[in-house]
């Protein structure tokens, strides 16, 4: 028996009727970019994370980097970043010519915390972007009342959370801006690239809308030096039908992370902590160990896919080998790569694949 880390073609079977005739429909309107279908999805997505707008864009990059522009981001000034995250976190900032100020993340949430993120403020902190990684929340309110009143703006990259819960409430609405991917692999992911902002302040969504589409708010008049970073129609036809099932599919994830949880509690890995006051949606499910490199081979020796995030931290990378930032000391996030592992993880994963993998990695702990 083969596991798959994920299977996007079983996603895409379970709902090809919704999926291919929302298709059908672009393919039959005529309009190929913009326009209602694309509309029609932001005022959906808006209502999903309670929050007044959603812009769309081109890809989840785009999402913080257009964002960052908005907010007149740029060199000289300083954005703080979690050390350990995917690095498209970091590549937006350094697009805006500010820089990036890595704080390391707490090793059990893998998120990063208020406390720390203060120590890295200066006069030239401008914005910080907390991430949800793996789906689960950081600590937002905490950072929010942090950045408040510094004048400092807080862009949630929420790539990796669609429709997790904090204190409550879904993500979205809770800081100035919420930057979202619609990536394949993510919880709510398109047949293709695609992203968006969600935000309660209409003028940065007016800037948003402007700088997704050439800086322009009538056509063929430019007021700011604009990008072309839009959804396509199609896209978001895609997404329109995914949003209807994204809570049922979190929760088939939730109750796989609940089997993991208790079916590897006596095992010797540190398994991920969460927080009473989140409901994460398990984008992923990571484990660490020592032996990261021998878990990884034993599971695929039995058909277990399993993926590393990530397995070299963005410090680390060549891009950022002339910045400063590469001679600073990022012990934590040299810990999760050297020892996270990701264990196979989805809506369409059945509950006997789980136990499948339950049993290897016990045996591979030496519990079985
Ligand atoms: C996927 C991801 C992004 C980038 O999204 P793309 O749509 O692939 O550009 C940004 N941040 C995090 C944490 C991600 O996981």
């Amino acid at each position: 028996m083969k596991i798959p880390f994920l299977d996007l073609q079983a996603g895409y079977l379970e709902i090809k009727e919704e999926v291919d005739a929302a298709v059908a429909r672009v393919l039959q309107s005529g309009r190929y970019v913009q326009g209602a279908e694309v509309e029609d999805f932001e005022t959906e997505f808006a209502t999903y994370c309670s929050s007044k707008y959603a812009i769309t864009v081109a890809n989840g990059l785009d999402a913080i980097h257009l964002t960052l522009r908005a907010l007149e981001i740029g060199p000289g000034d300083e954005v703080i970043v979690p050390s350990n995250t995917f690095i498209a976190t970091w590549l937006a900032v350094s697009h805006c010519g500010a820089t990036v100020v890595p704080v390391e993340p707490d090793l059990r949430t893998y998120n990063i915390e208020a406390e720390t993120i203060e120590r890295a403020i200066t006069a030239k902190t401008k914005a910080i972007i907390p991430v949800h990684l793996y789906g689960t929340p950081a600590n937002i309110g905490a950072i929010n009342n942090l950045a408040n009143g510094r004048g400092i703006r807080v862009i949630e990259d929420a790539a990796q959370a669609h429709g997790a819960r904090y204190k409550g409430e879904r993500i979205g609405a809770h800081s100035d801006c919420v930057a979202w991917s619609f990536y394949p692999g993510k919880n709510l992911g398109a047949l293709g690239d695609g992203g968006a902002v969600t935000t309660d302040d209409l003028n940065l969504a007016n800037r948003l809308r402007a700088l997704r589409n050439y800086g322009s708010s009538e056509k063929y008049v430019h007021e700011i030096v604009g990008f072309n970073s839009r959804l396509d129609p199609i896209q978001a036809a895609v997404l329109r039908v995914k949003l209807k099932v994204l809570d049922d599919w979190n929760g088939r994830r939730r109750k796989l992370a609940a089997f993991y949880l208790s079916g590897l509690s006596d095992a010797e890995l540190v398994l991920p902590e969460i927080p009473s006051w989140v409901e994460p949606v398990w984008h992923i499910f990571p484990v660490r160990t020592k032996n990261r490199d021998k878990l990884r081979s034993d599971l695929l020796q039995q058909g277990i896919e399993t993926l590393i995030h990530y397995p070299i931290p963005p410090h680390r990378q060549n891009a950022y080998r002339s910045a400063k930032i590469a001679a600073h000391q990022f012990p934590a996030a040299e810990e999760i790569a050297s020892t996270i592992l990701s264990l196979p993880i989805g809506p369409q994963m059945r509950h006997e694949e789980a136990e499948t993998v339950i049993k290897a990695v016990r045996m591979a702990c030496d519990l079985a």
